[in-house]
């Protein structure tokens, strides 16, 4: 580790060959954004595309863009783009719906592809909507599914012969942790199992290689690291050598063999295309596009170097400067086994974030006691990394977190 000084950073960033892509983003004056992990910055030109769309596309065209502004193939268009982040070939990937409701979707499929078995394996601890939405569908298919929550270490043996679907979340939400794609997916192929990983904090944050690790499923989320706006379209992946062979659950017209022959009964389509629903949010795909665009021209190995080099130096100046204040690390010290985020516990966690904002280090709290700072290397500066921690300093040091106005919950943290 060499010595942290600001002009050690400053310097850093001087040759850094990502620095420019900053310029493409909209930051709020004097703000460090350390939250591009729960909702990804705004791209500039996706204030210009948007008004585009809205004015020309549909204010204009009307109904003629689903053909002549290929308003029908966006979802696809945009699932190619995004295939390129996470290791999918063309024709793998579809932007559409949400997060929950492609797991929704992906689980049903691999559990019909499973029907003798009966096991579920998830990690207990994940973002809870994973474990939700499957908990809703075992209970809608009524069959006797159950779901094994196992926790980082006790996955692998897990993953047994009864075993149906192992779906996992490859980057924790609270503690960053990297769970071993390649692994864990060897594993549960081993035992004739199917996998899902929930790429979440990986898509745009580190290298995602799903078919070079033989993933049969994925889903992700587009408003995190691919910058696409405030709910934007999520992300689902079927591996091509499974697609036709299971039906997702919903069986709307999009995902229909010929949805404009408006045919009695549901045919479904035998590609990627049968992933769809119904009609896709144009104005959010629009936005989503230009956070990919951007993401699509950048180096993933050199984002995912600058992201373990900020996360090793904010570690290291939080306990250098905030040593004696009660924050332990949740986050492991090991670059190669997190993604691109850093946890710090502590019992005035809440409170702490609060003055952190109302000193302009944006950051976010995770309950219980979780502070919770994301790295985006596209649009952090190394000094961003100095400045947070001299400011949380201050906080610490003057006990400026005990005001009232820190103290008060609120409903989104
Ligand atoms: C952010 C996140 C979600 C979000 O789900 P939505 O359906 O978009 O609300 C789901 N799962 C994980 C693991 C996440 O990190």
């Amino acid at each position: 580790m060499p010595t942290l000084s600001r002009d050690f950073l400053s310097d850093l960033d001087s040759r850094d060959e990502l620095a420019p892509f900053r310029d493409e983003f909209h930051l709020p004056q004097d703000l460090i954004y350390l939250d591009g992990n729960s909702l990804g910055a705004m791209p500039l030109v996706a204030k210009q595309r948007i008004l585009e769309v809205v004015a020309q596309e549909w204010g204009e065209a009307l109904i003629t863009s689903w053909n002549k502004n290929g308003w029908f193939q966006m979802a696809e268009k945009l699932g190619d783009k995004i295939a390129r982040l996470i290791g999918a070939d063309p024709g793998e990937v579809m932007a559409c719906d949400a997060t929950g409701i492609n797991l929704y979707k992906l689980l049903s499929m691999a559990l019909d592809m499973r029907r003798d078995r009966r096991v579920i394996v998830m990690e207990g601890s994940n973002f809870p909507t994973d474990n939700y939405m499957a908990q809703g569908l075992i209970k809608q298919l009524g069959r006797g599914h159950r779901i094994y929550f196992a926790e980082k270490e006790d996955i692998l043996a897990a993953i047994t012969e009864d075993v149906a679907v192992v779906s996992l979340t490859e980057v924790h939400y609270k503690t960053g942790h990297l769970l071993d794609m390649k692994a864990i997916t060897e594993k549960a192929h081993a035992v004739g199992a199917l996998v899902i990983w929930d790429l979440c904090h990986s898509a745009g944050a580190l290298p995602v290689f799903v078919n070079d690790c033989h993933v049969d499923f994925a889903l992700g989320c587009g408003y995190k690291y691919l910058n696409g706006g405030p709910g934007a379209p999520a992300f689902i992946f079927v591996a091509k050598r499974h697609q036709g062979r299971a039906v997702q659950p919903l069986t709307g017209w999009w995902g229909h063999a010929a949805p404009f022959a408006f045919e009695p009964d549901y045919r479904p389509a035998d590609n990627i295309r049968q992933t769809l629903t119904g009609t896709q949010p144009i104005l959010s795909l629009a936005a989503l596009e230009c956070g990919l665009d951007i993401m699509c021209r950048a180096d993933m190995a050199k984002i995912r170097e600058k992201s373990m080099n900020l996360c090793d130096y904010f570690i290291a100046l939080v306990e250098e400067h905030c040593g004696g204040y009660g924050f332990s690390l949740v986050t492991t010290r090991s670059r190669e086994e997190r993604g691109s985020q850093v946890s710090f516990r502590h019992k005035q966690g809440f409170a702490i974030m609060q003055a952190l904002i109302a000193d302009k280090v944006m950051g976010d709290f995770r309950a219980p006691d979780i502070v919770r700072f994301g790295f985006t290397p596209l649009y952090t500066r190394y000094v961003d990394v100095w400045d947070a921690v001299m400011r949380l300093k201050n906080i610490m040091e003057n006990n400026l977190w005990q005001k009232p106005e820190f103290n008060r919950l609120t409903a989104v943290t």
